[in-house]
């Protein structure tokens, strides 16, 4: 790093709040974005910044974006690294702005429900805060453990009970942020306002590019008095969609709904416990050799040819597992359980009592965990998520699975639902023995999944964001939309000192 940028960084920053040890810069050299994992297993190293910074106040901050402007370095904001699409990566050089010390609650409003929260808390831990207090925030995205407030609203997040809670930017009532020119930002905390455009807005979602958010003030919930699951079987992911579209529309807001697929259901169902989740009432011999195959899913040989994973699933049972959960006042989510059933049996769905949906609650945050043994037989495995209105979902869903599966095995669940439509979560496996192919194999997978995304008139990211991954889709995507993001962000950071190289800009 130039000696003139660490002189004016120790004037910012404590000794203990920097560091340009060379084990901190590779592991900030990268989120979790599968390339990065794949680079690692390569023995390749990734773009490292400079030095890490951990501020401990806005104050701070604001010198620290004074000083990238006068040496025109890159900020690159970061939460805790959970970005699965190169978001906190650096590009070039850069300081890597570590948000964790900045992770306090400021102020709890109990009348009205808010709480206005520093950006650097991780999830797990504001949660667990909240609920000792008698509140919830109703926010559970799997990565809970292991992402920060300011992760969530940069990358627009969705949780697991987003169906009743919302995604992160509907809990959003304001917003404090450093702007590229070192000035603060501070919306005005409201319920809602007829004040032109929702200045908050254009900072949720925008992934560090056009300032650094140093708390919000978020929506909270009276920690709920009771909870429901329900689980039913659906033989077609059809008659599934129909029922939770009908669901969803009649009004009723359940917390939790997740549709398996029928690779999916089946790789739960054959998981620890997956017996206590699942009767295999219809399985044959077939599916037993199938289990066998797929279960040694940690054999690397079975995921270098996916078109015959995918085929054979063919041979599974017609099993979509569907769990429903509802929380809330007692007497309430009583009510609304027992018309969810109603609506279920009229289409078809077999009830399997509650045993699925306790199952999955208490195990909600294991399986995005799982996908890390798949890298140590050298194999890969990511997530793709997009949405779309509910005329175009199951084409959707068809199209996807088939440009996917060209490349990898490939499941997928519906978990994100709303009354004009959902999202769709596929997870993707593959592996080569031909090393130097790995990381193409990866990317025409996602190339592949993008353009039928973008044909089938879907958004290609429900809550992952952009970052580096999918910005060359951004154009597609916001077509007009595109070129004023640009020229607002030549405005408003006009040394593009901002986390440079993301979203498409
Ligand atoms: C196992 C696993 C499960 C996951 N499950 C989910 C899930 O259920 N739902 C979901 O939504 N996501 C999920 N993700 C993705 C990831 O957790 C989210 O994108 C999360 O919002 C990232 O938070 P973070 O704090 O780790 O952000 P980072 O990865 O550090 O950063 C993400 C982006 O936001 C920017 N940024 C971070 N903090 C700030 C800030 N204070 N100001 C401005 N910009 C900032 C960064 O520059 C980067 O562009 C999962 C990831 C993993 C690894």
């Amino acid at each position: 790093m130039d000696e003139q940028i660490r002189i004016a960084l120790k004037k910012i920053f404590r000794d203990e709040q920097l560091s340009e040890d060379v084990p901190a810069l590779i592991i900030y050299s990268r989120d979790l974005n599968p390339i990065g994992t794949i680079f690692t297993q390569q023995g390749r190293l990734m773009t490292m910044p400079d030095v890490v910074v951990w501020p401990e106040d806005i104050e701070q901050i604001r010198d620290l974006v004074r000083l990238a402007n006068e040496y025109k370095i890159p900020l690159i904001p970061y939460g805790s690294g959970s970005g699965v699409c190169g978001g906190a990566n650096p590009v070039g050089r850069g300081i890597i702005v570590d948000m964790k010390k900045m992770a306090r609650i400021r102020r709890l409003d109990a009348y009205s429900l808010t709480a206005e929260v520093e950006s650097g808390f991780i999830g797990e831990l504001f949660e667990r805060e909240l609920n000792s207090k008698g509140f919830t925030l109703g926010h559970f995205p799997s990565s809970i453990w292991c992402s920060t407030v300011g992760g969530w609203l940069a990358a627009r997040s969705a949780g697991q009970l987003s169906a009743r809670y919302g995604k992160i930017e509907d809990m959003v009532l304001g917003i404090e942020a450093v702007m590229p020119d070192g000035e603060v930002l501070k919306t005005k905390v409201t319920p809602r306002s007829a004040t032109g455009p929702d200045f908050k807005q254009l900072l949720v979602g925008s992934e560090g590019t056009l300032g650094i958010i140093t708390a919000a003030t978020l929506r909270i919930n009276p920690y709920p008095e009771s909870r429901r699951f329900s689980g039913i079987m659906f033989h077609r992911v059809k008659d599934a969609l129909e029922a939770i579209r009908e669901l969803m529309q009649t009004g009723i807001r359940p917390a939790a709904v997740r549709l398996y697929d029928e690779i999916d259901t089946f790789m739960i169902g054959s998981g620890k416990g997956g017996k206590k989740l699942l009767s295999h009432d219809q399985e044959d011999e077939h599916v037993e050799d199938l289990k066998k195959v797929i279960m040694k899913k940690a054999e690397r040989m079975v995921l270098t040819v996916p078109a015959v994973i995918n085929s054979a699933v063919r041979l599974l049972p017609a099993n979509n597992l569907l769990i429903l959960t509802f929380e809330g006042k007692s007497d309430i989510t009583g009510v609304e359980q027992s018309i969810a059933a109603k609506i279920m049996h009229s289409l078809g769905g077999k009830d399997m009592g509650e045993e699925p949906g306790k199952y999955w609650w208490e195990h909600r945050y294991d399986v995005s965990f799982n996908l890390s043994p798949i890298y140590s037989i050298r194999a890969f495995a990511d997530t793709i998520e997009v949405a779309t209105t509910w005329d175009r979902l199951l084409p959707l869903y068809e199209r996807m699975r088939e440009a996917i599966g060209r490349h990898a095995v490939v499941m997928a669940h519906f978990s994100h639902v709303y009354q004009e439509g959902g999202s769709i979560y596929f997870t993707f496996a593959a592996s080569t023995y031909d090393e130097s192919r790995k990381e193409g194999i990866y990317r025409e997978t996602w190339k592949d999944a993008m353009d039928t995304a973008i044909a089938a008139g879907a958004t290609i990211s429900h809550h992952h964001g952009i970052g580096m991954l999918k910005a060359q889709w951004m154009d597609k995507e916001h077509g007009k939309a595109m070129e004023i993001y640009r020229r607002l962000k030549k405005i408003v950071d006009p040394n593009n000192i901002m986390n440079p190289g993301k979203m498409g800009l």
